[in-house]
């Protein structure tokens, strides 16, 4: 990569080197101007910081290993060292600063390939990020490296009479040592010590190093195999008679052989230490002292965390006529138009055929990434996949360690060297989409509808279907988009023509879509019928799938135990300090939690206003249905998947796992249990409040209660029959339940559709929601002024606003949101542009600089 330039060319480049460059050259080169020299290198770097790209020098040692997609190691800020992605190697010094030199190369080979980039690049843009908070969103913590001080003795031998205690504490310390992190000389001396370790550095007793530790830790383990020279029939003989009187090495070592295939030698294996261990009951002893003999042998080896099986292609179900019109509809129409939408109803097998998809590209040798909106929806899907695709499956989202996530970028990676652990497939999470594929040819976006395909915190607050799309476009792939429910827009973009469009209107078997019941809550109420929270006609049906030995899925969008509680004498409500929400009660903890802060408080026994003790809680969630069915039902296993439950890495599989072996006959949860899950044996679904969803101030309150209840509606009669839905409501007569009972997608869709034409909102206009954020509020409401009218100005009346956010006061903040509402046909780069533009004269004004603005581009 070294540049050597005549004379002639250095003039015509002289503007470029700036005086300190110059006076370098002299230096090197004594007087003589004209000597043959090197020219300097730069790279333009991604940081994992909320920043734009750095440019840094390359030191000549490093010259030939920069390139596109390594990382280095910089300095940023005083003492910081971070890593560092090469987006770009260069020979333009920056004319307005310095370049500071890059202190190492982390790769030997890029860990991101070119069309990332790309990629990151247009999400940036388009939601308004930077490219650092991409990158951020995008490595694997262990791929971006933290940056950790090491403190140093200087010199081990020398005396230092004259130190505090705290120094000499701290000197002994690193006498032991010889290296520590000031974390672990904090924890051993304390917080204080932080301020004589400053003494020492200023007198040069100790030098603080910036160490880069890579988190990534490939997970090892040991293997048994047996030694060469034991590796025959005569040889092991010999062994036999040697240790015939050690009962308990006889054992190990015949459960080796019989391990590892011993009479067949050609497929003679190495077998893991752990697995000997098992099925010797332990016999740690006696393996030590076969080891110590030398007959086996111990090794340490990477090993891969994820699947080893072999899939079979025999496992994949052969589709019945309509799935295979489908099928065959799907591919026609992928010859026409690079996105396709399949409107399928709730179990007509569009997994099926996303799977003879999978399998078609594959053998074409292209990767396939599977997407789904939710963790808790993988743990079916995985089995179902792996018993086809075997180890070339992967898997990918955020409840895996960082170490599986690197390890699983490693093997996407590897598919374009044609590694032998490569993944052709991924499934996973949202995340997924900035994994290295470098061969990608089909994007599966399974229940595209999903509103948990939009990041909403932190940036990047990208939307994964529309993100899924562009990178397809970027890789020459295809996309698929799923659904029994399809949003508005990309209905819309299918009936337009813009995507192609294929409708399967069956269940699988052929087994009616499940009746629904509209059960009328007031009237219960009203007549005194209500058992808990339950209408008599739910409660009769619950009892009656459980004498039939069936299962009931019972929905209620709300966690905890009721959304607040509130005194009866004065009305008192107790709101969360921090927040403009009332505190939600949690019986399990007994704790008033908020749900948007995280702030938890004991349930208080008293009236904060009048000292009543009459507090009483309403309204409720899923935890206080979970007690009530637990009383009614007291011969039902009742099971609960929300957040709370399911925190932990397994606790989705556990209860998923639990429900699918009818360990549990009432599982009660939030949205979680709406999605794609598959269970045979439920008959019975029931939504205890519909009218919480039916009244939420979105204008998509419609078209989400519309899917949300489908969906649901969609776990009932999968198997074994007909199944039922019962809709709880205290408003009967709401319009979307009628879309909902004639099961009339379209019907709600056009209703939709007129109303966001008249109202200006998506499909036919473009969102962008402006959230503004002060501690202040005074100042918050003077920056939202000037930003709307700077906007106004812009924009017109495609501005509104502002107003006080729904939560008008979050962790502490005051907020206020704006939107802005532009014709489709504005150019989106422009219309970003000119809002940056007027963000930055806002950000501008002294006043302001603590002020947050966010933009959610296309929210939800
Ligand atoms: P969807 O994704 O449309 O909700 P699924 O693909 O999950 O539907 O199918 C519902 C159930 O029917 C699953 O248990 C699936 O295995 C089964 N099924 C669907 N199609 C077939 C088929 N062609 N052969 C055998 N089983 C099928
Ligand atoms: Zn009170
Ligand atoms: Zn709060």
């Amino acid at each position: 990569m070294k540049a050597w330039l005549n004379s002639k060319e250095f003039l015509t480049f002289g503007k470029n080197y700036s005086s300190l460059y110059l006076s370098s050259c002299f230096r090197n080169a004594g007087n003589s101007f004209f000597y043959l020299m090197s020219q300097q290198q730069f790279v333009d770097v991604i940081l994992p910081l909320p920043l734009g790209q750095f440019t840094y020098a390359v030191p000549e040692e490093f010259n030939d290993q920069v390139s596109q997609g390594k990382r280095v190691i910089v300095q940023f800020g005083k003492r910081k060292l971070y890593s560092a992605l090469i987006v770009k190697t260069h020979f333009n010094k920056p004319a307005q600063f310095e370049a500071k030199f890059i202190e190492n190369v982390l790769d030997e080979s890029p860990v991101v390939v070119p069309i990332q980039f790309t990629f990151w690049q247009w999400i940036a843009n388009y939601y308004m990020c930077t490219e650092g908070e991409v990158y951020k969103a995008a490595l694997p913590s262990g791929l971006k490296m933290e940056s950790q001080s090491t403190v140093f003795l200087n010199n081990a031998e020398a005396s230092y009479p004259d130190l505090s205690p705290t120094e000499d504490l701290i000197c002994q310390f690193l006498l032991n040592r010889q290296i520590a992190t000031i974390e672990e000389l904090i924890k051993a001396i304390g917080k204080d010590s932080l301020k004589y370790i400053h003494k020492l550095l200023s007198r040069n007793i100790i030098r603080i190093e910036e160490k880069i530790d890579s988190n990534y830790q490939p997970r090892k383990e040991a293997f048994i195999s047996l030694s060469e020279e034991y590796n025959t029939e005569q040889k092991l003989q010999e062994v036999f008679l040697l240790i015939k009187r050690a009962r308990k090495q006889e054992q190990v070592l015949m459960e080796f052989l019989h391990l590892s295939h011993f009479s067949s030698p050609s497929a003679l294996k190495e077998i893991s230490r752990q697995e000997l261990l098992i099925k010797t009951h332990g016999a740690q002893a006696a393996l030590s002292v076969l080891l110590k003999k030398k007959i086996l042998v111990q090794e340490e080896k990477e090993v891969n965390r994820l699947t080893s099986e072999e899939g079979n292609p025999d496992e994949l179900k052969s589709l019945n006529d309509a799935q295979q019109k489908a099928f065959y509809e799907v591919k026609a129409s992928f010859d026409q138009h690079p996105v396709v939408l399949l409107h399928g109803v709730t179990s007509s097998g569009k997994t099926e055929i996303y799977m003879h998809l999978i399998k078609e590209y594959m053998d074409r040798g292209l990767q396939v990434l599977y997407l789904l909106p939710e963790i808790g929806l993988t743990t079916q899907i995985t089995t179902r996949l792996q018993n086809v695709f075997g180890k070339l499956t992967g898997i990918y989202h955020s409840r895996f360690s960082d170490n599986e996530r690197v390890e699983t970028w490693n093997r996407v990676l590897a598919f374009a060297d044609h590694k032998p652990n490569a993944y052709q497939l991924i499934l996973g999470a949202r995340s997924a989409l900035f994994l290295p594929f470098s061969k990608l040819g089909l994007i599966i976006v399974d229940e595209e509808h999903e509103t948990s395909y939009k990041q909403f915190d932190p940036a990047p607050r990208y939307h994964a279907r529309d993100a899924a799309i562009l990178l397809a476009h970027l890789c020459g792939a295809k996309t698929l988009l799923g659904t029994a429910t399809p949003s508005i827009e990309s209905y819309y973009n299918a009936q337009s023509g813009k995507y192609g469009f294929v409708e399967l209107s069956s269940r699988y078997l052929n087994l009616e879509l499940p009746a629904t019941v509209i059960a009328d809550t007031r009237d219960a109420y009203k007549r005194k019928l209500m058992q808990g929270h339950l209408t008599p006609a739910l409660y009769e049906s619950i009892e009656a799938a459980l004498s039939n030995n069936q299962q009931v899925i019972l929905f209620q969008n709300r966690r905890g135990f009721a959304p607040f509680i509130q005194c009866k004498a004065c009305g008192w409500i107790p709101q969360c300090p921090h927040c403009d929400v009332s505190l939600t009660y949690h019986k399990n903890t007994n704790s008033l939690n908020c749900h948007y802060c995280g702030y938890s408080t004991a349930l208080p026994h008293l009236c904060h206003t009048c000292h009543s003790e009459d507090l009483e809680t309403k309204g409720f969630g899923t935890e206080k249905i979970e007690e009530e069915v637990k009383i009614l039902f007291p011969e039902a296993k009742v099971g609960r998947m929300d957040l709370d439950t399911t925190r932990k890495k397994k606790a989705f599989e556990n209860i998923i796992f639990d429900f699918e072996q009818h360990k549990i006959d009432i599982l009660i949860g939030t949205q979680m249990i709406t999605k794609g899950l598959d269970f045979e044996n439920v008959s019975l679904v029931g939504i205890l409040n519909a009218d919480n969803l039916f009244n939420f101030p979105d204008f998509r309150a419609t078209e989400r209660s519309f899917q949300l209840i489908a969906q649901v509606s969609g776990r009932a009669g999968r198997k074994h029959g007909q199944g039922k839905v019962i809709i709880q409501t205290a408003t009967p007569d709401h319009p979307v339940l009628s879309f909902i009972l004639k099961n009339d997608y379209i019907g709600m869709y056009k209703s939709q559709l007129s109303e966001r034409h008249q109202f200006q909102f998506p499909p036919f206009f473009r969102l962008i929601v402006f959230t503004l954020r002060h501690r202040d509020q005074t100042r918050l409401n003077r920056a939202a002024g000037q930003f709307a009218s700077l906007l106004k100005k812009a924009f017109g009346n495609r501005v509104l606003g502002p107003q006080d956010a729904v939560i008008s006061r979050m962790q502490s903040y005051y907020q206020k949101t704006i939107w802005l509402k532009t014709e489709r046909q504005l150019p989106p780069s422009q219309v970003k542009k000119l809002i940056n533009s007027k963000i930055s004269l806002i950000k501008n004004i002294p006043e302001n600089s603590t002020l947050q603005i966010i933009a959610d581009v296309d929210p939800n």
